[in-house]
């Protein structure tokens, strides 16, 4: 589809779609079409390849390293929100006594199943409906997951309504005004408005946010923005150093900088609820599940969770709960 179609607000900054491809920033390992359901885009995607290039494995390290410094060294709960296969798994496991995995994409949480079996506990969903208790994580996680957002604001709150008081929420986004791209419109070599807090829509399923928009929402959701750390820049330089690539830098010593500044292509926030919501207590890691459509709780029956409520049904298949809207 494409934006003039989409009637989203960004939809007159479509760009041909030459411009677009040359444009190194929209590293998108998505096929160029909507899928019927969102949160299944990556459903059947070769994700696990997508990161074996010389210059993802750069940048893979990279936001290894910025996880690594962001996220708390313990805590209680953590969420993964878009997990995939798992890529970023051992950056949390070990600090947190639960570990939740979660994604939209059945072919991506088996192979992180099969990967770390009883290590986290796997739920299928819709990040528009996530299905989780109140205040029963202190930590969530949202990484390359937000530039596919139809709704940000809904999904963003709908995190602050998943941690407890002081809880952290840890993102990133693609930014729309990074260096090169203000580079590019200065000399006239693209017709989108770095500067402009629109949302940037260039191509299907992947958005563009301008950082004083993102500050606004975590805003606005009760969020206070710690940390900025920036990426996608120096994972350029590896492909170009042929055999000798190992020894490109990640560009780990200025991403504080590219971050603080917001002239990276990727920007990853830190930020940490304001209110003092308690912590909600569970044994086992089911006990964090709630309805994703009317939040109440579950309860077990041979296999599947039912909504104590609307009677809703989600069953287990094979260790994962399939906690998705589709069909319902
Ligand atoms: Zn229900």
């Amino acid at each position: 589809m494409l934006a003039e179609d989409c009637g989203h607000p960004s939809a007159n900054f479509q760009e041909s779609p030459h411009l677009i491809k040359s444009e190194p920033m929209m590293n998108n390992p998505l096929p160029p079409v909507d899928t019927p359901n969102d949160f299944d885009i990556y459903e059947n995607v070769n994700y696990r390849h997508y990161w074996r290039s010389l210059s993802r494995q750069k940048l893979d390290e990279l936001e290894r390293s910025i996880l690594d410094e962001l996220l708390p060294t313990h805590g209680h709960a953590i969420v993964d929100l878009g997990c995939g296969y798992g890529r970023l798994f051992s950056q949390y496991a070990g600090r947190f006594q639960h570990v939740v995995l979660f994604d939209g994409s059945e072919s991506l949480l088996r192979q992180a199943q099969a990967d770390f079996k009883e290590k986290a506990f796997y739920v299928l969903g819709d990040i528009e409906h996530l299905p989780f208790r109140a205040a029963a994580f202190d930590t969530a996680l949202l990484v390359r997951v937000f530039h596919h957002l139809n709704h940000p604001e809904e999904v963003v709150s709908a995190i602050r309504r998943l941690l407890c008081g002081n809880g952290l929420f840890i993102m990133n986004y693609s930014n729309k005004r990074n260096a090169l791209q203000i580079i590019k419109f200065l000399f006239m070599m693209t017709r989108h408005n770095p500067f402009t807090p629109e949302t940037l829509k260039a191509e299907a399923n992947f958005f563009h946010h301008h950082p004083a928009s993102i500050t606004r929402l975590m805003a606005g959701a009760g969020f206070q923005s710690l940390v900025h750390r920036g990426a996608g820049v120096f994972d350029k330089i590896a492909p170009l150093l042929g055999p000798i690539h190992r020894f490109a830098p990640t560009g780990k010593r200025l991403a504080p900088f590219l971050g603080k500044t917001a002239l990276a292509p990727w920007v990853f926030c830190k930020a940490e609820l304001s209110d003092h919501i308690p912590r909600q207590t569970f044994e086992k890691n089911s006990d964090l599940l709630a309805c994703p459509v009317c939040h109440n709780e579950l309860s077990q029956k041979d296999a599947a969770f039912c909504c104590t409520h609307c009677a809703l049904e989600y069953p287990i298949r094979h260790g994962i709960v399939d906690m998705r809207m589709i069909n319902r």
